[in-house]
């Protein structure tokens, strides 16, 4: 017996930044394609030439590789249609797609009208029974038609691999409409023929497409094609449970890097185990998430997502991350000259990356002293009991004890002007680790500023 090869797919839209809610999909997908052996098809549903932006694409393909979610293939619409319009073809001599002539304004009617009636706003089919001579004077008072696909009244199951066994009635459904009046074939019919064509073996999208499976499980049918196994994601919630605000919905992925400066294993760690019974870590690499992905940890409620619960896992995975490794985002950062032992000795102290640049700007200058004439002796006996190199974070410890002891200050008197000499500032990274960093000369210089 042979096993089928998994093969997946995230297909976006590209109408817009990629965002939290969509990255999530793109992250399970690729996951599940690496825990499986499968393949990863990036595509893009770019048939609505007025929205899709190339901007847009190449952005979220930037996105996409900042994360290391990286695509095995990767396939757009627009190159398609030819394949699209034959297929099409194809349902309208099957005698699946039928032409409707009702305008916008009437289909609102009619869905008011049954709404009015208590009744579900399901198309009446009122087209079907349109003679050869209806439509032709519909055309000729130039409507076009759009063309809807016709379901059959049938019950459509399947065994969805996150909300268990699911099941609609077709004759609870409107049939789709699948061509636009100019022509145009819409997301439904593409996605199907390319899910047929590329050979998919599941589909991995938010629950908002769960009515749309149950449509396009009659579009694979008739097209005679395998239905891909199903899997839809809950959409997540804001901390409290509600509807993921604005602001955080459309969170993108470029700006919790640019803006919020997280690291891509944040996002990665957080997607992957968000809504699942397993624990949420903060790995520095995806192969464990890769090797406990397994669907069956899903769970079918809404997951609740905490942009601060990026922030901590942002935090220990910088406090874990080697200095091969981070080199290449200092390079990004303009760090260039970030030895080892100074990322080794400021990773524990950072939230965010890009913070390194404060303890680099005070450790290696320049600074301009702050020496009120008040603490001038003060600071002048503080130096002559510098410790003797090499220096630790012990040192400071050290040193402040013997300044203590020699100069009688204590708390905030003793801390604050030794501060403001050696940094300039009243805040700051802590002094410990920042005076091995800064060092034996530059400290003497400083304490000894005019
Ligand atoms: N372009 C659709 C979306 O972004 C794709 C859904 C799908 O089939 O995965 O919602």
């Amino acid at each position: 017996m042979t096993t089928q090869k998994t093969k997946v797919r995230f297909a976006p839209s590209p109408t817009g930044r990629i965002h939290v809610g969509n990255v999530r999909t793109a992250i399970l997908t690729w996951l599940y394609a690496r825990a499986t052996g499968g393949t990863f098809l990036l595509r893009l549903d770019d048939t609505d030439v007025e929205r899709s932006k190339e901007e847009h694409a190449q952005a979220l393909m930037a996105d996409l590789r900042w994360l290391g979610v990286e695509w095995d293939e990767f396939a757009r619409q627009r190159d398609r249609m030819d394949r699209y319009a034959q297929a099409i073809e194809r349902l309208k001599a099957d005698g699946r797609l039928y032409a409707c002539y009702e305008t916008p304004e009437e289909l609102s009617l009619k869905r008011k009208t049954l709404l009015q009636r208590g009744l579900p706003p399901i198309y009446d089919r009122a087209a079907l029974a349109l003679t050869d001579a209806q439509k032709s004077a519909y055309e000729k008072q130039g409507r076009r038609p759009h063309w809807r696909f016709k379901l059959e009244h049938k019950t459509i199951a399947w065994n969805d691999l996150i909300r268990g066994p699911v099941a609609f009635e077709g004759k609870d459904m409107s049939d789709p409409v699948l061509i636009r009046e100019d022509g145009s074939p819409l997301y439904h019919i593409c996605s199907v023929i390319d899910d047929l064509d590329y050979g998919i073996t599941h589909i991995i999208r938010g629950e908002d497409h769960v009515s749309n499976t149950a449509a396009h499980i009659q579009m694979f049918e008739a097209l005679g094609g395998d239905i891909p196994v199903c899997a839809h994601l809950p959409l997540i919630s804001d901390a409290e449970g509600g509807k993921l605000s604005k602001r955080l919905g459309s969170l993108s992925v470029g700006e919790l890097r640019d803006d919020e400066g997280l690291q891509p294993m944040a996002i990665i760690n957080l997607m992957a185990r968000l809504g699942t019974s397993l624990p949420i870590e903060a790995y520095t690499h995806p192969a464990p998430l890769i090797e406990s992905f397994d669907f069956g940890t899903f769970s079918r409620s809404t997951p609740k997502f905490d942009p601060e619960e990026l922030v901590r896992l942002n935090a220990k995975i910088l406090h874990q991350t080697d200095y091969s490794e981070i080199l290449p985002a200092l390079k990004d950062l303009g760090l260039e000259d970030v030895s080892e032992e100074f990322w080794l000795a400021v990773r524990p102290n950072l939230s965010r990356l890009r913070e390194i640049r404060d303890w680099w700007s005070v450790a290696k200058g320049p600074v301009t002293p702050e020496i009120a004439g008040e603490d001038t002796a003060f600071i002048a006996a503080a130096h002559d009991c510098l410790p003797p190199a090499p220096w630790t974070e012990e040192t400071w410890g050290t040193w402040i004890a013997e300044v203590k002891n020699r100069t009688d200050r204590k708390g905030k008197t003793l801390f604050m002007p030794l501060r403001k000499a050696l940094t300039g500032m009243e805040h700051g990274p802590e002094l410990n680790v920042l005076l091995p960093l800064i060092g034996p000369d530059k400290v003497s210089e400083r304490l000894q500023a005019k």
